[in-house]
């Protein structure tokens, strides 16, 4: 029988570890209780991560939307042919770099489609190319799918391909590819990508080599409660390990433009429950995480200010371009300033910090 949840929660707070069982009970919340979860949650990032609100400053480049995959989530790859396709050369990459580190940002993220010509040395070509235009930037790319594509089609080690990418100025991986860490699921939603295993195998190597990564899910689509709860412990498991993820980003489905939601075979979207019980829930389960992000990308403003009293404790980054949320329909992918930022913290009595990449404040 379940546990009673207060006293479930009140132990969590006295540092009881949560089980899967225990966290599933949690994400199957359907009252009033959602707000006891989110209570409890927001206690514990205060005594592990503070009441400062923190951010980026940041840009992304997505180099090109063709890709050799077609991940049924997806809205914005194109294939050979389509309308609206791009590939930026490096004059056009330097120039955005440029324009980004003259906007003073402390972080250029890339993330592209998988070109068809794409090797290794085109990923590294490109982050040495931001280095140069970019001098200091941080430089957030790659993704574990990324690093696998590039092994494969330069016949290297996945290992191999990230110690160069370091060495070209990788300054951290995306923990993006990961959607959600079963493979029934990732049959479904993305077939062509890489197992859990490898995404696994890829993050730990990336960990090993002193590259820290982000660690993401995407849910609201096909998933199960149980995927969740099967996702969060492959990833508590991998942080046990290594200590190699800076933080835990949520993505929020965005079904409008995509082939998966079309094709009957997501839901659409998730609710706002959902959307506060995963912040909520990953907060008090991933006790080996110190940050926790609210996407105002995928949620809104508002429903990530929510997140921020829900187990929250960073906003992400400015964004200067986003293409991959808007090509899924998103409506609030564009720049945020970090007044409107502030006003959302201070809304909450709580103050906005601008921090690095790996969470030094500024
Ligand atoms: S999610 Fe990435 S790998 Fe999948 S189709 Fe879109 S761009 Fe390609």
């Amino acid at each position: 029988m379940d546990r009673p949840l207060t006293t479930l929660l009140d132990d969590v707070k006295n540092g009881h570890r949560l089980t899967g069982d225990e966290a599933l009970q949690l994400f199957r919340t359907r009252d009033r209780q959602v707000w006891a979860i989110a209570a409890a949650a927001d206690e514990v990032r205060e005594q592990r991560a503070g009441d400062a609100v923190t951010y980026v400053r940041n840009q992304n480049i997505n180099v090109t939307n063709l890709c050799v995959n077609a991940c049924g989530f997806c809205g914005f790859s194109k294939k050979p042919g389509d309308e609206g396709i791009y590939f930026h050369d490096r004059a056009a990459i330097q120039a955005k770099a440029a324009q980004a580190h003259e906007r003073g940002v402390s972080e250029i993220c890339t993330v592209s489609g998988l070109h068809p010509d794409f090797t290794a040395q085109s990923y590294i070509d490109v982050y040495r190319w931001i280095r140069e235009a970019a001098p200091g930037v941080h430089l957030h790319a790659g993704n574990p799918m990324e690093v696998a594509y590039a092994a494969h089609k330069s016949h290297m080690r996945t290992v191999e391909v990230l110690d160069a990418m370091k060495a070209a100025g990788l300054g951290s991986m995306c923990g993006t590819a990961a959607e959600i860490l079963v493979d029934d699921v990732r049959h479904t939603i993305c077939r062509e990508k890489i197992k859990t295993k490898e995404w696994v195998r890829i993050i730990t190597e990336a960990h090993g080599l002193g590259i820290k990564t982000t660690a993401t899910i995407m849910y609201g689509h096909c998933e199960s409660d149980a995927d969740r709860v099967a996702h969060l412990s492959i990833l508590r498991d991998i942080q046990d390990e290594t200590q190699g993820f800076s933080e835990f980003v949520p993505l929020s489905f965005i079904h409008m433009n995509t082939p998966l939601f079309r094709q009957g075979n997501a839901r659409a979207g998730a609710t706002g429950r959902e959307d506060l019980l995963m912040v909520a829930v990953a907060r008090l389960f991933l006790d080996n995480f110190k940050n926790i992000q609210v996407s105002w990308v995928k949620e809104g403003i508002k429903m990530a200010q929510l997140g921020l009293i829900a187990g929250g404790n960073d906003l992400g980054g400015t964004m200067f371009e986003e293409s991959i949320s808007k090509g899924a329909g998103a409506m609030n992918t564009d720049y945020l300033d970090p007044a409107e930022m502030e006003r959302v913290a201070e809304d909450l009595g709580r103050t906005l910090r601008r921090r690095t990449t790996l969470y030094e404040l500024l």
